[in-house]
């Protein structure tokens, strides 16, 4: 609604501003035109009187000459004629009267000349003359008058005079007529050029009230943006400055223009802004980047500051936009953030640290109490005896699988797991976990089957223990809260073509959907805690960090009274080539503990190589690598754990190098990472050709250490908003 009543109002604003403009364009018109007459008139009055002192200066009666009736004639009938349009020229510029009043002294003048002449027939093409030169005027109603004078000056002439008009002594009455046709004639296309003037001037009216209006507009939104903007000229001056950008430096109007952006950028950031400008001008991408600038205070004020190029129609560079956002309180909400992280990922470490410690503590005497348990067990105790020494052996496994449980997850969390990730056949994995199940099922008479994998030769990439591990703890899970005599299935789902899904379904007792939410809490055993079934409320939070910290999932529906189904998803890999091992190496770097490090992928085949380049990196705390000995691998980790710098060996088993490049530069989030190739190839056409793929840089071996550090650092440590920029 706002907005039809905008636009209704600015249509109105546009129509009366594009008649003002009209009217006002006429207005000089006539103003202009009443002058070149008020020139025009008196040229032509002093021209009348020159031309009859030459044609006619005397008459003679017998011996005696007189001053020729023309040249009184010309003197004073010009006079009176021209006399008064002259003065209103002066007097009334624009008018209506002075423009008729011109046209008719102007026909009177024509009149008065053709008289001087004797009715010469070239003289009546002042008659034309004048009315091409009325019609100056653009306005057709000034022949009006013109038409009528000429034509009854010829008319009455014609009949009492017809010598002072037409230079004889008797002239037909239909001359006349005809002479007033021809100037009819005339005037028929003086007044077509005439209105077709007046739409011309209208249009033009119209057309520049809109732009007004338009560029009124832009004005407006520039000026009242509430983000701060700037127009920078080629010669870094500001040219424009809005109100919100003055209020954010501290700066006025009058003050920015006569400064340029580098004097108010804080000194480090200077040359990263001049680089951004360079970028832009050589590329058409837009920049975001945050920098500091210094407010006329002295305070630094923290902006994210997003620039472009504008160039004009003919494409070359005219000046640049920049839109400056005051992120200062997000930058400090941000600073204060990082603390209290740090300051908990502190508390976190020892908290883990301690509880690896207890762990440790706690497995030693365990180890006595389980141990010294099962062999007085063998030693025939008595029926009573054997009863407690069940529960002592039940309670200490019992603290055993916590101590082992609690492990793993202050592990996970502290970013301690080592993760071997490796393409890892799931049927054979699971068959395994199955093998463990077995007599636990059977023991409870719990129907314990698994349908074949769709697929002969399933990979998922993982490591094999701890999906053992999951697997493994489902179905226990199973097992223990299915009734006896129920049944527990384990199938699989290839739907999904990139991921793999393992299911095990119970007839179990289910869980309540309200529970579900709480299902993967630490501790949180949701009421089992009352029923015979031993547990410690670990293992499904265990599967859960697991399973992410392998680039998987882990979820569960299940119906109250009738059975769960809890399932494991992690992404499909190829076989392992050649029986060579995929491995990481260093601390696995799980997605919310990465403590700060950058993580480099190592693609190459070769175990000397990646031998040569651990070592190098062993000294760089702040550097993890993982390794992958094939191509498929290599990005199979490289979108699992997209780390900040990919190296790229050429000759790979399964794929090649530049294949490998290909589909990372092809992938939405895996374009972002630089590539450095490293390749015993050293010929300038491959490294042309791998660079203009989208390799970041090239190294050739046999590897110079300083070189491969000095490229690996330079590569890994663009910002984001650089990498955005490069890549844009
Ligand atoms: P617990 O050691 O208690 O089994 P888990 O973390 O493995 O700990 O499981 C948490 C809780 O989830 C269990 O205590 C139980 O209440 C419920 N639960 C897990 N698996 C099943 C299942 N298959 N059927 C019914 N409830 C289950």
């Amino acid at each position: 609604m706002l907005e039809i009543v905008d636009h209704a109002w600015e249509g109105r604003t546009s129509t009366g501003r594009a008649d003002e403009l009209f009217q006002q364009h006429r207005k000089e018109i006539y103003e202009d035109t009443d002058r070149l007459f008020g020139r025009f008139m008196a040229i032509q009055w002093v021209g009348g009187i020159l031309f009859a002192l030459i044609v006619s200066p005397h008459t003679w009666v017998g011996q005696t000459s007189h001053i020729h009736l023309h040249v009184w004639a010309a003197i004073f009938v010009g006079g009176a004629i021209s006399a008064f349009p002259i003065w209103m020229t002066r007097v009334w510029p624009g008018a209506v009267a002075t423009r008729h009043a011109v046209a008719t002294a102007q026909m009177l003048m024509s009149a008065l000349l053709i008289c001087l002449t004797g009715g010469r027939i070239e003289t009546h093409f002042h008659v034309f003359g004048s009315l091409v030169i009325l019609s100056f005027y653009r306005d057709w109603k000034v022949f009006i008058p013109a038409t009528l004078v000429i034509a009854l000056d010829h008319f009455l002439r014609g009949i009492y005079w017809p010598l002072s008009v037409y230079g004889v002594l008797t002239a037909s009455p239909w001359r006349s007529v005809e002479h007033g046709a021809w100037v009819v004639f005339e005037n028929v296309f003086l007044v077509m050029s005439c209105l077709r003037s007046i739409r011309e001037m209208r249009f033009i009216a119209n057309r520049t009230a809109a732009l007004e209006t338009s560029e009124r507009n832009s004005r407006q939104t520039f000026e009242e943006a509430p983000i701060g903007m700037a127009v920078i000229g080629l010669d870094d001056r500001f040219r424009q400055v809005n109100t919100a950008f003055c209020k954010m430096i501290g700066y006025s109007e009058e003050e920015l223009l006569s400064r340029s952006p580098v004097d108010l950028t804080y000194p480090d950031d200077r040359a990263e802004t001049r680089r951004i400008a360079a970028a832009m001008l050589e590329s058409n991408a837009h920049c975001s980047a945050e920098k500091r600038f210094v407010c006329k205070n002295g305070e630094v004020l923290w902006a994210m500051r997003t620039g472009c190029l504008i160039r004009d129609g003919a494409g070359n560079p005219r000046h640049f936009l920049i839109m400056v956002e005051d992120i200062t309180q997000r930058k400090k909400a941000a600073a204060a953030l990082q603390e209290a992280k740090e300051e908990a990922d502190r508390a976190n470490n020892a908290k883990s640290e301690f509880l690896s410690r207890m762990s440790h503590e706690l497995r030693t005497p365990l180890n006595a109490i389980i141990g010294f348990g099962q062999l007085l067990d063998r030693q025939n105790p008595t029926g009573q005896q054997r009863g407690h020494l069940r529960h002592i052996i039940a309670g200490g496994r019992h603290l055993l699988d916590l101590i082992n449980e609690v492990l793993d997850i202050s592990r996970i969390e502290s970013g301690r797991l080592q993760l071997s990730l490796e393409p890892v056949c799931v049927s054979e994995a699971v068959q395994e976990a199955f093998d463990l199940m077995r007599p636990a099922a059977v023991e409870r008479a719990i129907d314990l089957s698994v349908q074949p994998c769709p697929e002969l030769h399933c990979y998922v990439l993982a490591d094999k223990q701890r999906f053992k591990q999951v697997a493994l703890n489902l179905l226990t899970n199973a097992v223990k809260y299915t009734p006896i005599g129920g049944e527990v299935t384990i199938s699989y789902d290839v739907s999904n073509g990139g991921r793999l899904r393992l299911l095990v379904s119970d007839t179990g007792v289910g869980i309540p959907a309200e529970k579900l939410s709480r299902l993967f809490t630490p501790f949180d055993r949701l009421g089992a805690e009352q029923s015979e079934v031993q547990g410690t409320g670990l293992g499904l939070a265990v599967c859960r960090r697991l399973m992410e910290a392998m680039g998987g999932s882990i979820g569960v529906e299940s119906i109250p009274g009738q059975g769960s189904r809890f399932w494991i998803e992690l992404p499909r890999s190829a076989p392992a080539f050649g029986g060579m091992v995929l491995r990481s190496v260093g601390r696995f770097r799980a997605p919310d503990a990465n403590n700060g490090k950058r993580s480099i992928l190592y693609i190459e085949d070769n175990r000397s190589n990646v031998m040569l380049v651990e070592e190098i990196l062993a000294d760089q705390a702040e550097m993890e690598l993982i390794v992958a000995f094939n191509g498929e691998s290599g990005l199979a980790l490289a979108r699992q754990h997209t780390p900040d710098l990919i190296l790229l060996d050429l000759h790979l088993p399964d794929l090649s190098g530049p294949e490998v490049l290909t589909e990372l530069k092809s992938d939405e989030i895996m374009r972002r990472i630089p590539v450095v190739v490293v390749s015993a190839d050293a010929t300038t056409r491959q490294i042309e050709r791998l660079k203009a793929a989208g390799a970041h840089s090239y190294l050739t071996k046999p590897l110079d250490v300083e070189k491969f550090l000095r490229a690996i650092e330079e590569a890994a440590t663009p910002s984001e908003e650089t990498k955005e920029c490069v890549a844009a």
